[in-house]
């Protein structure tokens, strides 16, 4: 049954990317019978808004298929307007309660803004424009006291949710009244695992274990 809470997204995409990194993948959902099925309509339960880079395809990293996820990926998971306007398709039209923003580990947009900004070089053509979007992010970082790339791709991560939230009222609502997450998740390039940098709103935290009476008096 597809997903149809924030909730249940996030369950099932930890799901999926548990059967990837342990080699237990199923591939759902990339049968005939379901691209027949999906033909006339989509409703995925997550949107990946992800770094462009070669090794973090969405559907194999999460272990899903067509019509599960509504994919926007650019070099660096910079957020300008088209990538803003596919997210509010995503949420508004399809329904879609969860936005991922996902990056991983040695990201090469974010090590290219950092090397812009300590030389002063400027890039060619468009480039400029990846690394200007990144720009944000590593002043935040500095500010902090980050300055190992692992630790700024963190800040990156996080800085995108908020700037997805910053930026797009719609998207800001929806999160507000409930029916939309939005969660920020780093990638190891390695290990395949994603692990969760930043999350809006926060997730509520896990019930107090029931004492143990064996413990008690
Ligand atoms: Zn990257």
């Amino acid at each position: 049954m597809t997903p149809s809470t924030p909730e249940q997204a996030l369950t099932e995409l930890r799901a999926g990317n548990h059967r990837f990194v342990t080699g237990a993948p199923k591939h759902p959902n990339q049968d005939a019978g379901h691209r027949a099925a999906v033909a006339g309509g989509q409703h995925p339960f997550a949107v990946i808004v992800g770094c462009s880079d070669s090794r973090l395809a969405a559907e194999i990293i999460f272990d899903r298929g067509l019509g599960d996820l509504f994919v926007v990926r650019t070099a660096g998971h910079t957020a300008g307007p088209e990538v803003l306007g596919s997210v509010e398709y995503a949420v508004t039209v399809l329904g879609t309660p969860l936005v991922v923003v996902l990056g991983h580990d040695s990201c090469g947009a974010v090590q290219a803004a950092r090397e812009g900004f300590r030389t002063g070089s400027a890039l060619v053509g468009h480039l400029g424009a990846v690394v200007d979007a990144v720009s944000p992010s590593l002043l935040r970082a500095s500010r902090q006291g980050v300055d190992d790339l692992d630790g700024i791709i963190d800040v990156h991560i996080a800085q995108t949710v908020e700037t997805l939230l910053a930026r797009s009222a719609v998207l800001a609502e929806r999160v507000a009244a409930g029916r939309c997450t939005v969660v920020g998740m780093s990638y190891r390039l390695a290990g395949g695992e994603v692990r969760t940098v930043a999350q809006s709103p926060a997730p509520l935290p896990a019930p107090a274990a029931p004492a143990d009476p064996a413990l008690a008096g």
